[in-house]
């Protein structure tokens, strides 16, 4: 039975392509269309949107953006095989999906985009935090970009939007929590995919916020960060000695005890501490 956009189920789609799963290039693949279409209402409301999909593979979630009501769709694809399957979505939504093949890390796919702009993705895992670091640094605040509805697994979800003091806090979630509002909006169990990963996955909603949630110079907070993370069991005035030989004293000077671990500092203390080695 065709789907709801007149094209087929995504089962006879893999059959009908040979799209046989392949382990290097992440692919687990959705194929439930109702399940798609509530990954792409995650992104909120995308009626006149342009939309980022990096790894459409067989076009599930792309059917469920457009379906959605995307203006347009801007799908990069590194699997050539999945390319005649996603002519087909193109054929059903005219001039609404182009799809660049190519390597999501080497293709600037926002340069193509007019915002307002939504990334949205069941992204392939070994690139996937690495995306998200880059479109979470751009050279200038606010991004290009209104919001990322991204695919991690599990783990890597609960590191974004991780609070101070728990195991998972570090780096990630500082860079995501300083200038964006974060939650985990729904858990996958692996039965979702096909073929089921080892682990389970989260859809992570990060909205851009308009200005840093607190002042601080993007490069001097990263070094800081990376730092303090670096050697996260280590007393900071020991972690960040490199950054600064009166790295005690800066730390009082904001109010964090120099023998603090950096687990326990918020986004706000770090903040502080980088402004005031800036
Ligand atoms: N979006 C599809 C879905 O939800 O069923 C497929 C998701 S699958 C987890 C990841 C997809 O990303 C695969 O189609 C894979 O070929 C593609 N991919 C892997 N590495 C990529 C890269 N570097 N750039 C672009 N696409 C890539």
């Amino acid at each position: 039975m065709a789907a709801i956009d007149g094209l087929p189920p995504l089962r006879e789609v893999i059959a009908i392509h040979g799209l046989s799963a392949k382990k290097s290039l992440g692919q687990n693949f959705l194929l439930d269309l109702n399940l798609t279409a509530k990954i792409a209402r995650q992104a909120g409301d995308l009626t006149g949107m342009d939309v980022l999909e990096v790894g459409p593979g067989p076009g599930g979630l792309t059917r469920g953006l457009l379906a959605e009501g995307a203006r347009k769709v801007l799908a990069v694809e590194k699997d050539a095989r999945c390319l005649p399957a996603l002519a087909e979505i193109a054929d059903a939504y005219p001039g609404r999906l182009e799809v660049i093949e190519g390597d999501a890390l080497e293709v600037d796919a926002l340069a193509h985009l007019t915002p307002p702009i939504a990334i949205c993705a069941n992204l392939p895992y070994n690139v996937g935090t690495e995306l998200l670091v880059r479109w979470l640094t751009p050279a200038t605040w606010p991004p290009v970009w209104d919001s990322l509805t991204l695919m991690f697994q599990k783990e890597v979800a609960e590191r974004i939007v991780a609070q101070p003091g728990s195991k998972a806090y570090g780096r990630l979630a500082v860079l995501a929590q300083w200038r964006c509002d974060v939650q985990i909006a729904m858990h996958l169990p692996p039965e979702a995919f096909t073929p089921p990963p080892k682990v389970s996955s989260a859809v992570v909603h990060l909205r851009a916020l308009p200005k840093p949630r607190f002042e601080a110079d993007a490069k001097v907070l990263e070094r800081v960060v990376a730092a303090a993370f670096n050697q996260r069991r280590k007393m900071l005035r020991a972690s960040l000695k490199a950054l600064s030989p009166e790295i005690e004293d800066h730390l009082n000077a904001v109010g964090i005890p120099p023998t603090e671990r950096a687990e326990r500092v918020s986004v706000e203390g770090f903040c502080a501490l980088a402004r005031q080695l800036a």
